[in-house]
């Protein structure tokens, strides 16, 4: 069975998600836990963190957690750099009180440093971080190439993963990101590449996005799917060739703004990977 969802609002209560998604047809989310422009976790609600576990069990759909926008883990910064390394830490607390067994974390901006001096600072967050992790798994995630980002070649996450191995680390791959940085994935021969370097056992989840500009962009914007970049047919041979689909996958497409429409594409995707799969 596919697991495929939708990064989720929580506006309202973080238990909330939970019906948005199953009336998108999800049988996976992606949500914030705190607020994702802001520094502060605020205290959780008791009772709307034991709403989420229990709506978790009924509806079966698996819940992933996206760290917050403003933490970054490569700056050179030490204010900065000690800002996110708690807020990490916070963030893995949460999770660890609602049930999530993920974290999708940016490895954020060595801001002019050099990606070697941000690959260590990352490095030294996460094994600080570990002792603290709990149950939760931290999942790496690749970025388009933005300047100064850390994390879009596949050998600097690799590297990082090899800096803290056995603690609790694995990748989230992006298929828009991964192709923004000039992986052409509907190729069958770069699509296994892309699986065989990070490893499909440390993949634990996609993020299912179409590109909204060309090969090697470097730029950041999803499109819905197969109406970017990748396309249709660049999707199915990407999951023919690697052998993903057992993932959880998780849009952030424009189209869930339009929830009717979200459904649909659900469903559309299901049926393209159902076909291709099949
Ligand atoms: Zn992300
Ligand atoms: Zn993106």
């Amino acid at each position: 069975m596919l697991k495929i969802g939708y990064h989720i609002s929580v506006a309202g209560g973080i238990s909330l998600a939970f019906d948005r998604a199953e009336g998108l047809g999800c049988g996976c989310m992606q949500v914030f836990v705190s607020n994702p422009r802001g520094w502060e976790i605020k205290k959780l609600d008791e009772r709307d963190a034991g709403s989420f576990r229990s709506k978790r069990k009924s509806t079966g759909i698996e819940p992933i957690a996206h760290m917050p926008y403003l933490p970054n883990l490569a700056s050179p910064k030490e204010d900065v750099y000690a800002k996110s390394k708690e807020a990490l830490a916070g963030t893995l607390e949460r999770c660890n009180l609602l049930g999530i067994r993920y974290l999708v974390m940016h490895l954020g901006s060595h801001l002019g440093e050099g990606t070697e001096r941000g690959r260590e600072r990352v490095a030294d967050a996460i094994n600080e971080a570990a002792g603290r992790r709990g149950d939760v798994t931290m999942l790496l995630e690749n970025e388009a190439g933005q300047r100064n980002s850390v994390g879009s070649m596949l050998e600097e996450l690799t590297a990082i993963h090899g800096m803290v191995d056995g603690k609790g680390v694995g990748f989230c791959l992006d298929t828009c990101h991964v192709f923004a940085a000039g992986y052409d994935i509907r190729r069958r021969d770069v699509a296994k590449e892309v699986a065989d370097t990070l490893g499909a056992d440390r993949i634990l989840c996609l993020h299912l996005n179409d590109a909204k500009y060309p090969l090697g962009s470097r730029l950041d914007r999803h499109a819905d799917i197969g109406f970017g970049h990748i396309g249709r047919k660049g999707f199915e041979t990407f999951f023919r060739a690697t052998g993903l689909a057992d993932k959880p996958m998780i849009m952030e497409t424009p189209l869930v703004e339009t929830p009717k429409d979200a459904r649909g594409e659900l469903q559309a995707v299901r049926k393209m990977l159902n076909d291709a799969l099949g």
